[in-house]
């Protein structure tokens, strides 16, 4: 089959690999569309260690179930249960658990010690004719959604978790740092709770389009809007807002994030850059803020939104590129300003 294959020094167009074969208890599902996002670039660049096909965001169709055998299948999930999944248009979580370690027994299996991820950790991804993942990981996808809005899934779950972890409504003032695709989307989950949002970025064209879209998302829940998209360099310092949310993908976020972040109040890290800069964290302590990590989100909910039209995302595709002539994108600034890439996988030309 074909795929986009990354051998630990540069991500390379194949056509000679093998089609998976799934395990028991997987689907072998053909990909139409799949989206490029920055965790893509950073394996890319050796980020995880990961050597293989990548891509995690993606549409496709199930082609071909494995019998489940007693191992690792959860109950229920009958013969004829998983036959259904055949011919469906899917997406699926990322996350291939084990179901039996620790982690797993007590509901955190997001975080099982012995997963494999979908194109980031021991699991070839989306960026291929075919992937597998287990039969437990996969949603349907509703008739009127697009593939490329079914693309998106993935990326707006993450967004969606933080309304999981942090308690954000109406009176919330809160702040996303980065115009980017995941700060567009992080912009548009917020906007849906009606909470007193700034959007901060660089770009006059993305904050223009952040503000129409977060227009829409208010509208959509009839809730008033309370939203504004400002330049970094006009917005007024100010330790007065409750939640902080990092979409920016650089180490200085977090230190900005401080500089806005009320006391006590919390500061959502969506992006792993921070770990790597120098921290200070004395007004961390001084100011009590909590920090949270965020990461992976409810599909459910995602696919809710975008079938309800709260949040809009086809507005975000910049480019959308045939799997032959896409491993030139995964070069360092290959797509400078580019909001979401999609690949169309299905496309030979
Ligand atoms: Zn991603
Ligand atoms: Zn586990």
């Amino acid at each position: 089959m074909r795929a986009l294959h990354f051998d630990g020094t540069a991500v390379r167009f194949r056509t000679d690999l093998p089609t998976p074969a799934p395990a028991p208890g997987e689907a072998l599902i053909r990909v139409r569309a799949a989206g490029i996002c920055q965790t893509d670039l950073e394996i890319a660049k050796g980020y995880m260690g990961f050597t293989g096909i990548l891509g995690h965001e993606f549409v496709g169709i199930v082609e071909k179930i494995a019998p489940a055998s007693d191992a690792g299948v959860p109950t229920g999930a009958s013969a004829l249960n998983a036959a259904r999944w055949l011919g469906k248009r899917v997406t699926g979580e990322i996350n291939c658990v084990c179901g039996k370690c620790d982690l797993c027994a007590r509901g955190l299996s997001s975080h099982c010690t012995a997963r494999t991820v979908l194109g980031i950790q021991n699991r070839d991804g989306a960026f291929a004719d075919c992937l597998c993942l287990p039969l437990r990981n996969l949603h349907e996808i509703p008739d009127h959604l697009s593939d490329d809005e079914a693309a998106f899934v993935e990326p707006l779950a993450a967004a969606f978790q933080i309304l999981r972890q942090v308690p954000i409504e109406k009176r919330t003032r809160a702040v996303v740092l980065g115009d980017g695709r995941l700060g567009q989307l992080v912009a548009q989950v917020l906007a849906t709770t009606g909470c007193a949002l700034t959007l901060v970025g660089h770009h006059e064209s993305k904050l223009a389009l952040a503000e129409k879209l977060c227009a829409g998302a208010t509208a959509a829940r009839q809730t008033s809007a309370q939203f504004r998209a400002v330049f970094e360099r006009d917005l007024r310092a100010a330790r007065d807002h409750d939640v902080v949310v990092d979409c920016t993908g650089h180490a200085e976020g977090f230190l900005r994030a401080l500089s806005l972040v009320r006391p006590r109040g919390t500061i959502v890290l969506k992006t792993t850059a921070a770990a790597a800069a120098p921290l200070n964290l004395a007004p961390v302590v001084i100011d009590e803020i909590t920090i949270v990590g965020s990461r992976c989100g409810p599909f459910d909910q995602a696919i809710r939104a975008l079938a309800a039209r709260e949040v809009q995302v086809a507005p975000l595709i910049s480019r959308s590129v045939p799997l032959a002539q896409s491993a030139p994108l995964f070069a360092p600034g290959a797509a400078p300003g580019a909001l979401k890439i999609l690949l169309r996988i299905q496309d030979r030309t």
